[in-house]
């Protein structure tokens, strides 16, 4: 691939972020992550996006979005909302409304202070868990909206928009991270690293990508 520019990722220590990271080191020459604290149900998240970003060398930002949880509780800031998939219609109770639109657009404004072109998020469609603003219209019109609003030539990047769960660990295991983000990362909305509690939403989505591309590598049955 080809390096050039700067880029910053936007990062959680989930697996998918985690992935567009080593991504965009293989990408770009220069690479800066940013986490947002907006009082996670576990604060291990932003412990874990730390240890990340040291043990990969990036530089890392964790600014504070505390004022999201004020604005909107949910079951992602909020001990006493319970982690559920939307019923038909309706999101699911971890939705944070505008959440993507404020991550996206601080990025930004902080690829503009450290002069980075490129910024990179892991939200996907394929997976779509009926959020609106993981969606790719969403992103792209958020992306030319920033480049007016900053008079601009930003380029946000989704590698992951299109890919399953099993093709995101495909990629990083072509990336050489697939035993890195195995271990290392959080996705688990009770705070438990790796393979986590193996019973919550995000967990039970991580394990089917995971069986099913082990299963692609031959290494389980069915
Ligand atoms: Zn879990």
């Amino acid at each position: 691939m080809e390096k050039n520019n700067k880029a910053v990722v936007v990062f959680s220590g989930g697996q998918d972020s985690t992935t567009c990271l080593f991504w965009a080191l293989e990408k770009y020459d220069k690479v800066e992550a940013v986490t947002f604290d907006y009082n996670q149900r576990h604060h291990e998240e932003i412990e874990v996006a730390k240890e990340i970003a040291y043990d990969l060398n990036v530089k890392h930002h964790v600014l504070d979005m505390s004022l999201l949880s004020q604005l909107a509780p949910n079951a992602l800031t909020r001990e006493d909302i319970e982690v559920k998939d939307g019923e038909e219609g309706e999101l699911p109770s971890t939705f944070v409304p505008g959440r993507n639109l404020l991550f996206l657009s601080f990025a930004t404004i902080l690829a503009k202070q450290i002069s980075a072109k490129h910024i990179i998020t892991g939200v996907c469609e394929t997976d779509f868990s009926g959020y609106p603003d993981c969606r790719d219209m969403f992103v792209k019109s958020l992306n030319v909206s920033l480049n007016l609003s900053m008079d601009d030539q930003f380029v946000i990047h989704t590698p992951l928009m299109w890919l399953d769960k099993a093709e995101t660990w495909e990629l990083a295991d072509q990336l050489r991270a697939f035993d890195y983000v195995r271990k290392n990362t959080l996705t688990c909305y009770n705070g438990i690293r790796g393979e986590g509690c193996g019973e919550c939403p995000a967990c039970n989505l991580r394990q089917k990508g995971l069986h099913t591309y082990l299963q692609k590598r031959g290494e389980v049955n069915s």
